[in-house]
């Protein structure tokens, strides 16, 4: 069981070890690092065979049960290179706590989370040399849970395994922090009470592909979900939480089940609070959103997440009409809180929150 798992390292034979990407063109989730960890989880023997391995594929029998039911959970943190080469990592505990909330939901079995961190960390330290040093660039982890037993029936697999592999991402904002403009969908939902959304599991994105393609189809960038109930309560936009600055105050959804419990959600209203800020969660309807886009009350809108951090919204399309959003331009405060999660995030900046962890 997992209280005596041990972790295996079986290191790449260095003349196989990938060419490493061009570091100007990484883009996003194009190239992985040489080494993965893989663990895998049955009845009888819970977690076992815990070991970090050269980078490869799966033999998966056909009948693997997330091929047909889809018990696949996911989460997305960072390791960053700063000064002097230290590498960082950003809040890695709470990704995997979230992964252990996202198995509950998903019937799948828990993790051990001190196992899994000090895998991670080993990971990370082994392939240090694939984390991007450019301004903005970093090294996403993705670690992931999917069901393997070969058998076909609805019910909680008996077998899983649990990955992480690595991939190298470029600065989100190659040309600049620009604004983004958000489709307001009322015609597809993302969630709803008492489903999986607050889960990160794969079905929720394999969902969402379809508003996203007619968003682009219109020349925006994401989709605003609103509540699937009403639609009317904003939810999320695209991957990520938002939030609203209207009459100085900071305004974001509660996490009442169809929304993700974002850990940089959490990052910004802490941050925000620490600043003076009156941060709210409250439900906010498309109309209220819209009335303060018209009297001018609409300071600031962003979207949060690991993947871009801060967000800016410049426009949003709701119903055929557009909003712009304080002149289309990036907000103060939407500024600030980038340019201080990057800067924590860096270890160029004190971290009063504890959020840093220190790799070798
Ligand atoms: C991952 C995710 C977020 C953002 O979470 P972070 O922990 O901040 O990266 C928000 N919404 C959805 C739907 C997500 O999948």
């Amino acid at each position: 069981m997992w209280e005596d798992l041990e972790i295996a390292v079986n290191k790449i034979d260095p003349e196989k070890c990938k060419a490493k990407p061009p570091q100007d063109a990484l883009g996003f989730g194009n190239y992985f690092t040489d080494h993965m960890f893989l663990m895998k989880w049955d009845r009888e023997n819970g977690w076992h065979d815990a070991e970090i391995s050269p980078y490869r594929n799966f033999n998966l029998d056909p009948a693997a049960m997330v091929f047909h039911y889809g018990q696949a959970i996911f989460e997305g943190l960072k390791a960053y290179k700063g000064e002097n080469d230290q590498i960082y990592m950003f809040r890695p505990e709470d990704n995997l706590e979230r992964m252990n909330t996202s198995a509950l939901r998903m019937c799948m079995p828990r993790l051990p989370v001190d196992k899994v961190l000090k895998a991670l960390k080993a990971l990370v330290y082994l392939d240090r040399d694939w984390i991007p040093t450019g301004n903005g660039a970093t090294l996403y982890i993705r670690p992931t849970m999917v069901a393997v037993e070969p058998a076909l029936g609805v019910r909680p697999s008996s077998q899983y395994y649990f990955f992480i592999i690595m991939s190298p991402v470029g600065a989100y904002y190659a040309e600049g922090f620009n604004p983004t403009k958000i489709w307001v969908t009322d015609k597809y939902v993302r969630a709803v009470k008492g489903g999986v959304g607050h889960v990160k599991t794969a079905g929720n994105y394999a969902a969402s592909i379809m508003a996203a393609e007619e968003a682009h189809k219109a020349g925006y960038t994401q989709v605003l979900w609103l509540d699937a109930c009403e639609r009317k309560y904003v939810e999320e936009v695209g991957t990520s939480n938002i939030f609203f600055k209207i009459n100085d105050e900071l305004i974001t959804p509660p996490l009442n089940g169809s929304i993700l419990g974002g850990i940089t959600r959490d990052s910004v209203i802490q941050l925000a609070q620490s600043w003076g800020i009156k941060v709210v969660e409250k439900q906010i309807t498309i109309d209220e959103v819209i009335a303060a886009c018209n009297d001018n009350s609409l300071q600031e809108v962003f979207g949060t997440g690991t993947a871009a951090v801060i967000s800016p919204v410049g426009e949003f399309c709701y119903q055929d009409k557009k909003y712009v959003i304080a002149d289309g331009k990036t907000g103060e405060l939407s500024q600030r809180l980038f340019d201080e999660l990057q800067a924590i995030q860096n270890g160029t900046q004190d971290d009063p929150f504890k959020w840093i962890v220190r790799i070798g």
